[in-house]
């Protein structure tokens, strides 16, 4: 097949990328390089069924492809948050450009959602049922809301047009390929801990979060937009729930040396605690993540040490 992968040059989407073309599909990748980089795809430039296309989702973009996997969106809340009203640009007219290409094609389109749909969840576990406890207001509300508006019109282009959807929610994941300033909670403490800072915890570091390491979330998505038994939406994550200083305890023991935790204060509306109910998700593909937070993050240090030289 001929597949757009959008945001496809940033972390996760460098993943499929490359799951995509080991797959023996052509893939276009298309990217305006807001938090992604063309470093990500290098190694995949010199195959002939790859294509980098610098383009921004926010304008309507034309191509004769099969699939199109939406991930364009920055998705880091420093990030989201620098630019808001790009980022809600992002989400809704990048889902509705993505939704007017796959209805005249008749491909079949993934949206890249996001646990933030549930906000500051009263329900714990969250499942897909659940409909969010969401601040429409502040700071996270570009990104929250404009992830709900583009769930929102990924299923009226379903009801209406017919359009062939996925939509995935997925929970925090990391790995190889993650920006170093990218802000995210993983990043930043295994960053810190290489270059012998302190690990910032934000408020007490008793919120939780479960974390997926990036191989298991990228099999749980291309075996989701495969399957034909549900368009979703569909909880994808690792159901082993760990508060923030659990992980800075754990990224302390794994790299050593002098950093010591200290506490900054904790950003306005950030959830007190998530964990997926992936039962759907079992049920319908028997996926299930396979990687311990213990072996992502050591195998997520190795790539960080590289990345910083320090080895
Ligand atoms: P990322 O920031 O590494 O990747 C996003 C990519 O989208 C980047 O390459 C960026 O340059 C590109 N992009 C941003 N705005 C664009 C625009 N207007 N036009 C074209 N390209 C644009 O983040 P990621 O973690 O790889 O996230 C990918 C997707 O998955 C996002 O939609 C995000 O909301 C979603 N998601 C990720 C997580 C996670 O934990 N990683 C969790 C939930 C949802
Ligand atoms: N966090 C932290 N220190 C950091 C970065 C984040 O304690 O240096 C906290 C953050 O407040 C949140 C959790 O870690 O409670 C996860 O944050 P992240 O930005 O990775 O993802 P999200 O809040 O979007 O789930």
């Amino acid at each position: 097949m001929r597949i757009l992968v959008t945001g496809g040059a940033g972390f996760l989407g460098s993943h499929i990328c490359e799951r995509l073309l080991e797959g023996g599909h052509e893939v276009l990748c298309l990217d305006n390089f807001f938090t992604g980089a063309k470093e990500n795809v290098m190694h995949l430039m010199g195959n002939p069924r790859f294509e980098l296309i610098r383009h921004d989702i926010i304008d309507p973009f034309k191509a004769e492809v099969d699939r199109i996997y939406n991930l364009a969106c920055p998705a880091s809340p420093p990030h989201y948050q620098y630019n808001p009203i790009k980022t809600i640009k992002t989400s809704v007219l990048g889902a509705i450009n993505c939704l007017g290409l796959a209805k005249r094609l008749r491909a079949r389109v993934l949206q890249a959602s996001t646990s933030e749909v549930y906000g500051d969840p009263q329900v714990h576990p969250q499942p897909e049922s659940y409909w969010g406890n969401v601040n429409p207001i502040g700071k996270r509300s570009c990104y929250d809301e404009g992830k709900r508006c583009a769930e929102t019109l990924f299923f009226d282009y379903h009801r209406e047009n017919r359009v062939d959807i996925r939509v995935v929610r997925i929970f925090n994941t990391y790995g190889p390929r993650m920006h170093p300033n990218d802000g995210r909670v993983v990043s930043n403490f295994i960053v810190q801990a290489l270059k012998g800072e302190d690990l910032t915890v934000y408020g007490d570091g008793r919120q939780t979060r479960s974390f997926c390491y990036v191989d298991d979330l990228v099999e749980g998505i291309m075996l989701f937009m495969e399957q034909t038994e549900t368009v979703g939406p569909l909880n994808l994550g690792n159901p082993a729930e760990f508060t923030m200083l659990e992980l800075a305890e754990l990224v302390l023991r794994k790299i050593g040396g002098r950093s010591k935790i200290i506490y900054r204060p904790l950003p306005p509306d950030d959830p007190r605690q998530r964990r997926p109910d992936i039962s759907l998700a079992k049920k319908v593909m028997g996926w299930e993540p396979k990687v311990t937070l213990e072996e992502g993050i050591e195998r997520t240090i190795d790539y960080f040490r590289r990345k910083l030289g320090l080895n």
